[in-house]
């Protein structure tokens, strides 16, 4: 009963509260200025309405406004609970057999892997899912039996890399994706982790985005043009039916969006920028050809796509965190970004309202 009531309501939760049909949600999340933006006198270019809580806008140098609409919008202020609160009906459907997907997009410096990793001090939603995840499993006992494993891997260059392996020095084995029974992608050899509590789980989360980074001279720049994935499996078990449940949650830290500078634009470069460019249009496009309802959908563009297939469309659950800057420098970023955001989202976005 307890459970029934409680999936019923987080059905409720999800197709009510968060008013919008269709399984495609974006929330935009604007961080706060920094200290060095502070220091060089940098003012907010992002406006918000304190009685509308998905609207923002943004003021241009002439000061002409453009307002933008998505299904939440966070404000500086808002902390990691906040951003969890609306995110957590959406993760935890994955215990009731959907497959979801969720991914940070923006420029590099506007807090992607500040929502989705976090910090020791403010964990992101990576975390706090894993979390909950287990709390929910532990209500349930007795109803409905849970095994959760974890994979992590990063996609850089359309190279996939399992970012779990038990000795992070050695060269990693390549990772190709393979169709599997019923239209569904694997990636066989990829670590699978089972886990059985949040004490273990951070510990994964802490090796994998350690292991990102070897191999590279600059760590930072590295994982700002690469794709880093976090994969929750859960297998159910209803002990009253026998149903049993395989889902897929992702949690997807995605490659800066920013265009890069015609100077710097050679060589590995390059070539870096042209992949991280086709994967996110390729995301993009994906998704809208979803929330457009349009026949096909051009998965096999990247290998980003090509592997959240069987996790993207029908009857999956897709949340994008469209992460702005509000410093005046980042403007033209700020707009591509949102512009890319309310495409995918099939949002048109318009002049400013009004001022009352
Ligand atoms: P990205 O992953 O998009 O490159 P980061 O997550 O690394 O960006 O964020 C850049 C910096 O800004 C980090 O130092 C991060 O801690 C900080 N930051 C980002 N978002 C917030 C926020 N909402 N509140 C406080 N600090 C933030």
């Amino acid at each position: 009963k307890k459970y029934i009531d409680e999936s019923s309501e987080r059905k409720r939760l999800y197709n009510e509260v968060i008013e919008l049909k269709g399984n495609i949600r974006v929330f935009c999340r604007c961080r706060p200025l920094n200290q060095a933006e502070i220091t060089n006198g940098s003012s907010s270019v992002v406006e918000f309405d304190s009685s509308q809580e998905n609207e923002l806008q943004i003021v241009s140098s002439d000061s002409s406004k453009k307002q933008f609409k998505f299904d939440f919008v966070f404000k500086p202020e808002d902390n990691q609970e906040a951003v969890f609160a609306q995110t957590k009906p959406i993760v935890t459907s994955v215990l009731d057999g959907y497959n979801v997907c969720i991914f940070a997009y923006g420029q590099t410096g506007t807090g992607k892997t500040f929502t989705m990793e976090g910090t020791p001090e403010n964990r992101g939603v990576n975390y706090r899912t894993l979390e909950e995840l287990f709390h929910i499993s532990k209500d349930r006992t007795g109803v409905m039996r849970y095994e959760l494993f974890v994979s992590m891997l990063e996609v850089y260059n359309e190279k996939i890399r399992d970012l779990l392996v038990e000795n992070s020095n050695q060269p990693s084995k390549k990772l190709e994706i393979k169709h599997a029974a019923e239209g569904t992608q694997e990636v066989p050899g990829l670590t699978e982790a089972r886990v059985y509590t949040t004490e273990e789980v951070w510990e994964l989360l802490k090796s994998g985005a350690k292991a990102r980074s070897v191999g590279s001279t600059n760590a930072n720049e590295l994982s700002s043009r690469s794709h880093c994935l976090l994969r929750v499996t859960v297998k159910g078990e209803n002990l009253i039916n026998g149903h049993k449940t395989k889902s897929h949650l992702w949690l997807v830290d995605l490659a800066g969006s920013e265009r890069v500078g015609k100077i710097e634009v050679e060589g590995e470069r390059l070539k870096e920028s042209q992949f991280i460019n086709k994967s996110l249009s390729a995301l993009g496009d994906v998704i809208s050809a979803l929330a457009s309802k349009s026949g096909h959908v051009p998965y096999r563009n990247s290998k980003l796509t090509h592997m959240l297939q069987s996790s993207l469309g029908g009857d999956c659950k897709t949340l994008m965190f469209v992460q702005i800057s509000p410093n005046s420098g980042d403007l033209g970023e700020t707009l591509c970004s949102l512009n890319f955001a309310s495409r995918v989202r099939g949002i048109e976005s318009g002049p400013a309202r009004k001022q009352a």
